[in-house]
């Protein structure tokens, strides 16, 4: 394991730092943030601004082709950036799932003319798009979807209902995985489409969530026409298109954006406690404090070893999935530590009245759904059983079935 940058690998981070210095504010305790202070408007016209200087200034598309307007530098350089951009308050949410999903798909399978038309509008910030795979009835099981395609000269005809889709109701684009042949087994019979979020017979409708936003979606679909030559990977391939987008998505989830055992220690400090000290003091939290502190350590020196293997330009296996599950469950127990030891004062959600206390509230709200999106715990840990330590794999009776002749797929 290599904990230093290479030369070059630091040249890139003091540039990366330059910039944000000058295109952000750092990320602080007693600041609300953009994303609380700003009405949801206001934020994406941020987050718009924000993108097309970070591709002036040659940080949009780090890995992706010259060609497309991209910077064609490993993945390393990426990391970085990621690392360096966590450290500040930049509006980048609304690109993430387009450019970090979307569009690394849409350079894979489309045409070169496609690519000209979507790749440099995406990058500059003017474009936005999302990822519609999940249903009610297919999260975990993607591959179950019911939304179809049906086939009408030189379009496709899409009916169905998508569920979940983060940012659908601001996007102008999205990739949407259809089944287009019930008669084969469900991995088979799928298809990727991508399509103008703005064609007649698309209805988005926001879900409202309890931490008082809305960032995802039902999206409806009711005789949507697609061009033919929207079809990404080709009729039936569905799945290996959704495969790259997956693997995209498992690299790009799972950094925790919350507080963590350094913030709770500083709470810790300055909480009585009913004994006289303060919770800093307590036998029972210190003793939690240091699990916290082993766990954030040994993910950090696991980041490492995934920084290791992308500086010599190898690509990370499925163990980088122990992330997220680390992480996403961290930020719940210390958020729910942190609430309950602010007592009645835990309530409090309003970052203007109470910003560090707020952020645990936030991070109480957001964990149930990091711990969901991009792979749930209970998926992330079977594809560590099967594929790090070489397990049984799981149950999948329905493998070589028929679409059509499952209980669901009727
Ligand atoms: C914040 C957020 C953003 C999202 N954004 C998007 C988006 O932009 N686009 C999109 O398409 N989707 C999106 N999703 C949906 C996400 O991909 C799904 O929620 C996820 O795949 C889980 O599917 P599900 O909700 O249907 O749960 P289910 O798959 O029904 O799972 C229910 C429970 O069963 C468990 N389970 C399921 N299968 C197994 C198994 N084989 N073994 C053991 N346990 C199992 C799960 O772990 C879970 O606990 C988002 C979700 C969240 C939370």
């Amino acid at each position: 394991m290599d904990f230093n940058d290479s030369p070059e690998e630091a040249a890139f981070r003091a540039k990366a730092q330059a910039f944000l210095q000058k295109a952000v504010k750092p990320k602080s305790d007693d600041s609300a943030g953009l994303a609380r202070t700003l009405s949801d408007k206001e934020y994406l016209a941020a987050a718009k601004a924000y993108q097309k200087a970070k591709a002036e200034a040659g940080f949009a598309g780090i890995t992706w082709p010259k060609e497309q307007g991209g910077q064609g530098l490993a993945p390393i350089y990426s990391v970085i950036f990621g690392q360096e951009e966590a450290k500040f308050d930049a509006p980048a949410g609304p690109f993430a799932i387009g450019l970090g999903m979307c569009i690394p798909t849409v350079i894979a399978f489309t045409t070169e003319e496609y690519k000209q038309r979507f790749v440099a509008p995406a990058l500059r910030g003017e474009e936005i798009w999302c990822q519609l795979f999940s249903e009610p009835s297919a999260g975990s099981d993607v591959a179950g979807l019911k939304t179809k395609a049906v086939r009408d000269g030189d379009e496709w005809v899409v009916n169905g209902q998508k569920v979940w889709t983060s940012g659908a109701h601001y996007s102008d684009y999205g990739i949407l995985l259809v089944r287009t042949n019930p008669d084969v087994a469900k991995h088979k019979g799928l298809t990727m489409f991508f399509l103008d979020m703005k064609s007649p017979g698309v209805e988005v409708r926001p879900i409202h969530q309890m931490s008082g936003g809305s960032n995802f979606n039902e999206v409806y679909f009711t005789d949507v026409r697609i061009p033919h030559s929207q079809m990404l990977g080709g009729e039936g391939n569905g799945w290996t298109v959704a495969l790259v987008t997956l693997m995209n998505e498992r690299l790009a989830v799972g950094g925790s954006s919350g507080p963590d055992y350094k913030e709770i220690l500083e709470l810790a400090r300055a909480l009585p406690t009913a004994n006289g000290g303060t919770l800093a003091q307590d036998g029972a939290f210190r003793a939690q404090l240091a699990d916290w502190y082993v766990r954030a350590e040994g993910y950090k020196l696991g980041k490492y070893r995934t920084m290791t293997a992308l500086s010599k330009g190898q690509t990370p296996g499925p163990e980088s999935s122990i992330g997220k599950i680390i992480n996403a469950n961290q930020m719940q127990e210390i958020a729910n530590a942190a609430i309950e030891a602010q007592d009645h004062f835990g309530i409090v959600v309003d970052q203007g009245m109470a910003p560090m206390e707020a952020a645990f509230q936030q991070a109480y709200m957001w964990a149930p759904g990091l711990r969901i999106a991009g792979g749930t715990d209970e998926i992330l840990k079977n594809i560590i059983a099967e594929r790090v330590l070489g397990l049984p794999g799981d149950v999948r009776v329905d493998k070589d079935v028929a679409y059509k002749d499952l209980p669901t797929g009727r």
